[in-house]
């Protein structure tokens, strides 16, 4: 058998192994690590490189939000979105998929797969946002399942969650007993709604005071009470963008205790602290929940060290520079969220492998295989072995360029890392056996991505799967 790509004397790095090999790839699948492999059709050379799963960044938003109340639309679509992805070697991204008025979960999430399947150039999972907790609306839940979702997003601090608590606990028993894994965004309302009424009541409604008004307290909160009803539920839950060392302890203490409970942070959190805050653009660092102290930063880096984070995921939100530093953005009309998921990878090899803070293994669980394994994807995503899809990135752990937002495929065009030089960049990414980027050009058309399609054993499933 001749194979479609052969990927020669690149240095292999999966979780749990590292290894010289070569790699051979037929029909977009891993047919053989290691040992000989005859000639390929086609022959990459990866001397000098590392020969990692592709990134699966899976907590981004890439269609926009409609609610009665409000639009969100940000920069990207699953187009540039998906660009952004291969440009950052990243082949698979999980999208927040918001139903539109009226629909149901399954109606969003086929409305979704429809146009994200003619648009992205990379692989991609949905997560649909559960607006609606009602009795009645549970039975959908079982419906997306069937479909290909192993996951839908819930929202403490939006949504009315205050006043219907009673009825998203039932929910997360719902998902619990569907297998479907519950993301959770914590924060809590009620102490975000009395901060901000002091701001305004003390006229600090600058945008500098963002961090006043959602304090460590608010995510804290959120976090227990999210555990708690885990707990009762005997559901697992996904926190996503976790902040602060208080509410890391909690949620590694309720691991400790053998709770399903699973922790993403962001590079924003890993990167940069509350002291940006006070720059000249306190705007561009406006994200939920915000930056936080010094100690806050190295208690993560430990927590991602440990495992006692499972992913490090963007949450790439894109809004352009003059939208984020709008006269009319105050502590009343915020713009959370920023474009990042073409330097994800980069920026946590950088700072994280090169600076001695994670190992290179840490590095491929957090940006590839544990997400792989939350969301049902492994071993399909998240791996390099035989019977694996082709999603394969090959780094140059040597080559250091400095980020330039203009330069970027989000249409951002912006980057917090603007200037920074950063060692360890994809140099080819090649999603399913084709390369959708070579060199930092993205030559993956849109109308390729398809839906990632879940395995029968979610990691959540398991208690020995190695993240628990
Ligand atoms: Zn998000």
């Amino acid at each position: 058998m001749t194979p479609d790509l052969v990927i020669r004397n690149g240095r292999v790095v999966t979780s749990g192994s590292e290894a010289m090999a070569d790699v051979a790839v037929k029909d977009g699948v891993i047919t053989q690590v290691g040992g000989d492999i005859p000639r390929g059709h086609e022959e990459i050379d990866a001397a000098g490189k590392l020969v990692l799963p592709g990134g699966m960044d899976l907590h981004v938003h890439l269609s926009p939000v409609n609610l009665p109340d409000r639009q969100l639309a940000w920069a990207d679509d699953y187009t540039s979105g998906t660009e952004a992805a291969a440009a950052g070697g990243v082949t698979t991204i999980g999208d927040i998929t918001f139903p539109i008025p009226g629909e149901s979960l399954p109606q969003a999430f086929d409305r979704a797969v429809e146009t994200a399947s003619a648009q992205t150039v990379v692989d991609f999972a949905l997560h649909t946002v559960l607006l609606d907790p009602s009795a009645d609306k549970l039975p959908e839940i079982a419906q997306l399942r069937e479909r290909g979702a192993r996951s839908l997003k819930i929202f403490m601090h939006l949504f009315g969650f205050e006043t219907r608590a009673a009825e998203y606990l039932r929910v997360l028993a719902q998902a619990g007993h569907d297998d479907m894994l519950s993301l959770v965004h914590c924060e809590d309302s009620c102490v975000i709604g009395h901060e901000l009424e002091k701001l305004v009541k003390a006229g600090d409604t600058g945008i500098e005071n963002f961090p006043r008004m959602r304090p460590v307290s608010s995510e804290s909160a959120a976090v227990e009470r999210a555990i708690a009803f885990a707990e009762s539920a005997d559901a697992p839950i996904y926190i996503v963008h976790l902040s602060s060392a208080r509410a890391l302890d909690a949620a590694t203490s309720a691991r400790r205790r053998g709770l399903p409970v699973y922790v993403e942070t962001r590079p924003i959190y890993l990167l940069f602290d509350e002291s940006r805050y006070q720059s000249d653009t306190p705007g561009l660092y406006v994200g939920n929940p915000p930056l936080r102290s010094r100690s806050d930063v190295d208690a993560l880096w430990a927590g991602l060290a440990a495992g006692d984070i499972a992913t490090c995921c963007t949450d790439h939100a894109p809004w352009k520079r003059e939208q984020k530093l709008a006269p009319e953005v105050d502590v009343t009309m915020t713009r959370p969220g920023m474009a990042d998921l073409e330097t994800l990878m980069p920026a946590l090899f950088s700072e994280g492998v090169l600076k001695g803070r994670i190992s290179l293994q840490r590095f491929v669980e957090a940006t590839s295989t544990n997400a792989a394994r939350l969301f049902g994807l492994y071993p399909r995503k998240g791996t390099i072995a035989p019977g694996a899809d082709a999603d394969i990135t090959i780094f140059d752990p040597h080559l250091t360029k400095p980020v330039r937002g203009a330069e970027l495929y989000s249409r951002a065009k912006m980057s917090l890392l603007e200037g920074v030089e950063l060692t360890g960049w994809p140099v080819r990414t090649i999603s399913r056996g084709e390369t959708v980027m070579l060199d930092g050009e993205v030559l993956g058309k849109p109308g390729r991505g398809r839906l990632a399609q879940p395995t029968d054993t979610p990691a959540f499933a398991s208690p020995q799967a190695p993240i628990l």
